[in-house]
């Protein structure tokens, strides 16, 4: 399939920049021509690159070198020095595959004038080599060297033939560009392609960036960096090129930032010009909620509710983000601003990610707004066809104040009076559009998102950038840190019973979790049954009860109302209880497996115990290790905090994997990584925003049409 540029940016904001829509911000028409017509080329040629995902020029010019090597200096065999990276030039002297022990290894000797040099692989085809390589032929050699019986050896080094008559500049006395390997063709063909699209294309990209954004930010032109990137000059660090930190390497991380910041900052701007409802802070539905919680707010929380309601009353639709820790009270804030939009007459649509918490919060708001005369809602997908129609009449006549739903509330029929406020829990569950859709509901409606999973500073920067953030990092009152163990081996299991049995004795309440990694997988679940059985057995004293996803709603229910009153100690789960469960009374969290879960995952689940006034233990099972799980656990045991988890998180699955974000709205990078270049998306950003702003001025016309040429084809979705 091939599509113009246009479809690819159009694509990109349809689908909310889900990952596979790649994004390339600087277009023109090179975009839409096939680098078939590169000399060099050819349409055999394009078929292979278009096995890389390389079409036309355009992503030709921006295919970078994965790493540069230092040929600058040539040495003589002679010369070499032991234990660095040197490169040689020489002529076949020899071929051979010697036994060393019970291996078979071969090597090549190469001569220049000065000396005698042998090649080792110990891992290689024998056919392959010896149809590669001939007494004779010119050979480019690049790699450690060390010594072994007197002789100056390689092993495993970087082979380059070269032409009897070629003395290719590209190949010598320079930084070498090495790319990803295009299946077909030697690296000395691909620097030739380069060389030439470079040559004859690179002049025509037009730079987008304003002359003040790269006065102040120290970015070179677009033409240039281009040029480095692909040959670049004797003059530059290699250790610099290699690690992705050159000026040129900035530049084309800056510009993939900074045109995606630019749109993010101009929906912001877009949204700020659109009439919200001003809401009435003085009134007396919020203090009598207020005497009706059990506690006072922390401080934070305080904070937050604060920041909110001045959003409300400011005359523009709030888009806020509450972040804040598992456990740390976001529900009770969220109700704040519910009580705030009750008072002043409108409608608010509560969207949890399950059915489970749907049913929680939905029982939370009815207890903290007992006796305050206000109407509450489930919208369950399982109810009758009647009941559902009762339930919507209700909601566009204004019978009812709040509605809870899961993303049921989106359908079309659901229809309000006056949707005043839209609150989203587990933000990372929904996607953009989602958001949008409920939107759309009501008239500019405020929007307040909450997540559990904290999200790290780099991506509430990115993803989020469109979104005030307020956070709550303390956690309430005589809140303790969950002690946490990792155990994991067989040995342990008693003393994990005995863990359970005591704090069973002591009347707490425990949560067993194993996972399954499809809910419908039938070997998993007869495993989690196993366990359960087992638990059984062990715990026959106790009540011990069974909970996944197979299990009807019904059913399902009524096993977690006997968990939630105490009426059975133990729940095995899989992970459907993984967010919001609030029980103050279960104090152990066992995760069977622990090794299969992801590190927010797993923290999630430890935040559901810890959540009374009683110490808490979390039993991490490990049933084997690899290296990424192994670092998983061990952040667990190491720290509660949860920002420090998410960073963790990030570190090891990298931004496209962790979790939700793919929902997010991020764009794929190309280049740009915003973890490892967080400081350059931070100047990305700054630079977007303070244009926006005004505040700094450049010709926003130029900049504006090169942004508008890019998503001409999706002007009302960012609505310039
Ligand atoms: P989360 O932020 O994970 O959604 P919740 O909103 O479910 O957390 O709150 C966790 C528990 O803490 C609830 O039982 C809630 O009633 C309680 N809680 C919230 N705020 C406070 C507070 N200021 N003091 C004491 N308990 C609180
Ligand atoms: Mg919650």
């Amino acid at each position: 399939m091939s599509y113009t540029y246009n479809d690819k940016i159009k694509k990109c904001f349809t689908n909310g920049f889900k990952s596979g829509g790649r994004c390339f911000f600087n277009i023109f028409y090179m975009a839409d021509v096939s680098i078939r017509y590169v000399k060099g080329v050819g349409p055999q040629r394009a078929n292979l690159f278009e096995k890389k995902g390389i079409r036309d020029l355009m992503s030709l010019l921006y295919f970078l070198p994965i790493r540069y090597e230092d040929r600058r200096v040539i040495k003589s065999i002679g010369d070499l020095q032991y234990g660095r990276k040197q490169v040689v030039v020489g002529e076949v002297h020899k071929i051979a595959v010697k036994n060393i022990g019970r291996r078979k290894i071969f090597e090549m000797i190469l001569r220049d004038r000065t000396g005698y040099l042998s090649l080792v692989w110990f891992n290689f085809e024998y056919q392959r080599m010896v149809k590669r390589f001939r007494q004779g032929l010119k050979l480019l050699s690049y790699g450690d060297v060390r010594f072994y019986n007197n002789l100056a050896q390689m092993i495993h080094p970087d082979i380059e033939e070269l032409d009897q008559e070629d003395d290719n500049s590209l190949s010598f006395n320079r930084i070498v560009p090495i790319y990803s390997v295009v299946e077909g063709f030697s690296q000395r063909v691909m620097r030739g392609i380069m060389r030439n699209a470079i040559d004859k294309y690179a002049q025509e990209l037009i730079d987008p960036l304003p002359v003040q954004v790269k006065e102040k930010y120290i970015l070179p032109g677009l033409q240039e960096a281009i040029y480095n990137l692909h040959f670049p000059g004797n003059g530059l660090s290699i250790d610099a090129l290699n690690n992705r930190g050159s000026i040129f390497h900035k530049r084309v991380i800056f510009d993939e930032f900074f045109f995606f910041e630019m749109a993010i900052a101009l929906k912001k701007q877009s949204t700020m010009k659109k009439n919200g409802i001003i809401f009435s802070v003085s009134n007396d539905v919020v203090k009598r909620f207020e005497k009706n919680l059990p506690f006072t707010l922390t401080k934070d929380q305080r904070t937050c509710v604060n920041e909110i309601f001045k959003d409300m009353s400011s005359g523009y639709p709030m888009n806020r983000l509450l972040q804040g820790d598992v456990g740390s009270g976001k529900t009770v804030v969220a109700l704040y601003a519910a009580m705030l939009a009750i008072s002043n007459g409108y409608q608010i649509a509560f969207m949890a990610p399950t059915e489970i918490l749907a049913e929680q919060h939905y029982k939370t708001i009815g207890n903290l707004t007992k006796n305050m005369g206000i109407n509450i809602a489930l919208l369950k997908g399982d109810i009758s066809n009647n009941e559902r129609k009762q339930r919507i009449d209700e909601l566009s006549n204004g019978t009812l104040n709040l509605v809870v739903g899961t993303h049921a509330l989106i359908q079309p029929d659901v229809k309000f009076k006056s949707l005043g406020l839209i609150i989203i829990d587990e933000q990372h569950r929904f996607g953009v559009m989602q958001r949008m859709e409920l939107k759309k509901k009501g008239n500019n409606p405020h929007t307040l998102i909450m997540t559990a999973t904290p999200i790290p500073r780099t991506l509430t920067m990115s993803a989020y950038g469109d979104l005030d953030i307020s956070i709550i990092k303390e956690l309430p009152p005589e809140r303790k840190h969950v002690k946490t163990y990792l155990f994991y081996r067989d040995s342990q299991r008693q003393e994990i019973y005995t863990i359970l049995k005591d704090e069973m004795k002591k009347g707490h309440q425990i949560y067993v979790v194993y996972p399954l990694i499809e809910e419908s997988d039938v070997l998993e679940l007869r495993a989690a049954t196993k366990m359960y059985e087992e638990l059984k057995c062990v715990f026959n004293e106790y009540k011990v009860e069974l909970l996944h996803g197979k299990i009807k709603d019904e059913e399902r229910n009524l096993i977690m109302n006997r968990f939630r009153t105490g009426e059975s100690n133990m729940l095995v789960a899989t992970t459907v209880i993984e967010v919001g469960i609030d029980v103050p009374n279960a104090t152990v969290m066992l995760i069977e497996h622990a090794e299969r879960f992801g590190l927010s995952q797993l923290h999630q689940l430890r935040g559901r115990v810890g959540r009374g006034s009683e110490e808490a233990i979390c039993i991490l099972y490990a049933h084997g290790f690899t290296k990424d799980s192994k670092k998983r656990l061990s952040a667990m045991v190491k720290t509660h905090d949860g920002f420090k988890i998410a960073e963790i998180d990030l570190e090891i699955r990298g931004p496209g994997e962790m979790l939700g974000v793919k929902q997010s709205g991020l764009p794929d990078f190309k280049i740009a990584n915003i973890v490892s270049d967080v400081d350059i998306l931070k100047m990305a950003k700054d630079a977007a925003f303070d244009i926006v702003s005004g505040d700094m001025h450049v010709d926003k016309e130029a900049l504006y049409k090169h942004l508008y040429d890019s998503y001409k084809k999706n002007v009302s979705f960012i609505e310039v």
